[in-house]
């Protein structure tokens, strides 16, 4: 293969992804070199002549390999961020080079065959229907639109309104209610979806919706069609809104309930933590990702909806002559997109490979490495835990506000970990994710010793 240069260019690849993986337990989290100083190494007009695949590939690994932030790495506590299990990343290879356009069942056999199977193995562990539809998306954000859209069409059509043939306007309006803490990909999804901002229903200290706040916004109101938005894994406290209520709560106002759990859905996989989702199967749809808890590569979420029908109707399309569909239901009509890669490739590997067993420790073990930083937090002096870690999520104050922050942007020059600063219940915090299955109890003491250390460094 090597008279296209093929072979040379995935060995350089193969070797600077290994070289990288090798440095990335050790090396300083933060990336090194601003954007400017990447674009001064890389070549910036477009080449007026070709190149060859390798001389391409050795530019891009000299120039970015400063740029890059050890995301994967086990000290990377920042915003909510899987690493990459072995098993999904070789595959995630495989599904690059094997380069299936992953939509129709009759022409990809082998991608479909191992969607159903990652489809079928995650509704298990999570303890969902098993005839649920499920779509694999690029994340969450994209996940809760997809739910969302067969959520909006489902109570439209149930009063006669066929949105797909009529659009919004001039049908019925529909109401949505989102808890205060949701996240703002809720926000993003319902404006993409033409449904406007969510009412917000009070949340508790911990960012749970308050069941009595459910019930008095749906008292009485009129029977309009109504999308209620509930959260599995609050960013900030790890919280999950208690299901068992408010889902009958909506049920009985004749709502569509939708769980956005980008990363709490997997608390259903661990027989320790699965009390958290207590009632969550009894909604009608659910989102998560696979990129966080399920540690593999980016990107990949997963929309999971109750009525596979309504998830079809809402992504699929009219079947166009040209195309060769397939009665099972053709993997293009369950999510968004119509060309794709197979993402659930890595997916099935991270499952095969860890099995019932694995995920379960993976999960209960994220949730010992969460609640070990919190015990470290509190002796650091000045450091004050928020929440009450519940899942894989730290939030965490100094004396105040200028201190907390000060300390966030020492942590993050020290480069020995990453944590990131945020606000929440109108403070600045400070607030590290337990979600990579790498992460060690020794990356953990790093953590609670560089806060100790910026901490102290300030004057
Ligand atoms: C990360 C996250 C999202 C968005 O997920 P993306 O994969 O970034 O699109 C949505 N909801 C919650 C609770 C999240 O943590």
């Amino acid at each position: 293969m090597d008279g296209d240069g093929l072979g040379e260019a995935l060995d350089a690849a193969a070797k600077h992804a290994a070289a990288w993986l090798d440095s990335v337990p050790e090396r300083r989290v933060p990336a090194s070199a601003t954007v400017d100083e990447v674009l001064a190494a890389l070549t910036t007009e477009l080449p007026a002549e070709p190149s060859t695949p390798l001389q391409v590939i050795e530019e891009l690994q000299h120039a970015c390999e400063p740029g890059l932030t050890a995301m994967p790495s086990g000290r990377f506590f920042g915003f909510v961020i899987g690493g990459t299990h072995p098993a999904a990343l070789a595959a995630d290879w495989l599904v690059s080079a094997w380069d299936q356009n992953a939509g129709m069942r009759l022409v990809t056999p082998s991608t479909s065959a191992v969607e159903e199977l990652a489809a079928r193995w995650v509704l298990d562990l999570l303890g969902l229907p098993d005839d649920a539809g499920v779509g694999f998306v690029t994340g969450a954000t994209t996940a809760n639109f997809t739910c969302l859209a067969a959520a909006r069409d489902s109570v439209l059509r149930a009063r006669d309104w066929d949105v797909g043939a009529r659009g919004l306007a001039g049908g019925p309006a529909v109401r949505v209610l989102a808890g205060e803490e949701a996240h703002m990909s809720v926000d993003l999804a319902l404006r993409y979806l033409g449904l406007g901002q969510p009412e917000t229903v009070e949340a508790d200290e911990q960012g749970r919706m308050r069941p009595d706040a459910l019930r008095v916004a749906l008292a009485g109101a009129p029977a309009v069609p109504t999308i209620v938005v509930l959260q599995a894994g609050n960013i900030h406290s790890g919280a999950f809104d208690p299901f068992t209520e408010l889902v009958t709560t909506a049920h009985e106002a004749g709502a569509w309930v939708h769980v956005d759990g980008a990363f709490g859905l997997f608390a259903a996989a661990s027989s320790t933590h699965r009390h958290l989702t207590s009632g969550m199967s009894a909604a009608d749809s659910w989102a998560t990702d696979a990129h966080k808890t399920l540690n593999v590569p980016y990107d990949c979420g997963i929309a999971l909806v109750r009525d596979a029908l309504a998830l079809r109707a809402a992504m699929g399309h009219e079947p166009a002559p040209y195309l060769i569909t397939d009665e099972a239901g053709d993997p293009y009509e369950k999510v968004p997109e119509m060309s794709r890669r197979a993402r659930s490739i890595p997916v099935w590997a991270v499952l095969r490979a860890l099995g019932r067993r694995g995920v379960e420790d993976l999960v209960d073990g994220l949730v010992d490495r969460a609640r070990a930083f919190a015990a470290g937090l509190a002796d650091v002096p000045g450091a004050t835990v928020l929440n009450d870690v519940v899942f894989t999520q730290v939030t965490a104050a100094m004396e105040d506000d200028e201190t907390t922050s000060r300390t966030v942007d020492a942590v993050l020059r020290d480069g020995a970990v990453w944590i990131s600063g945020s606000r929440w219940h109108d403070r600045a915090v400070l607030r590290a994710s337990m979600s990579n299955w790498s992460t060690t109890p020794a990356d953990v003491e790093a953590a609670v010793d560089a806060v100790r250390r910026a901490r102290a460094s300030l004057t």
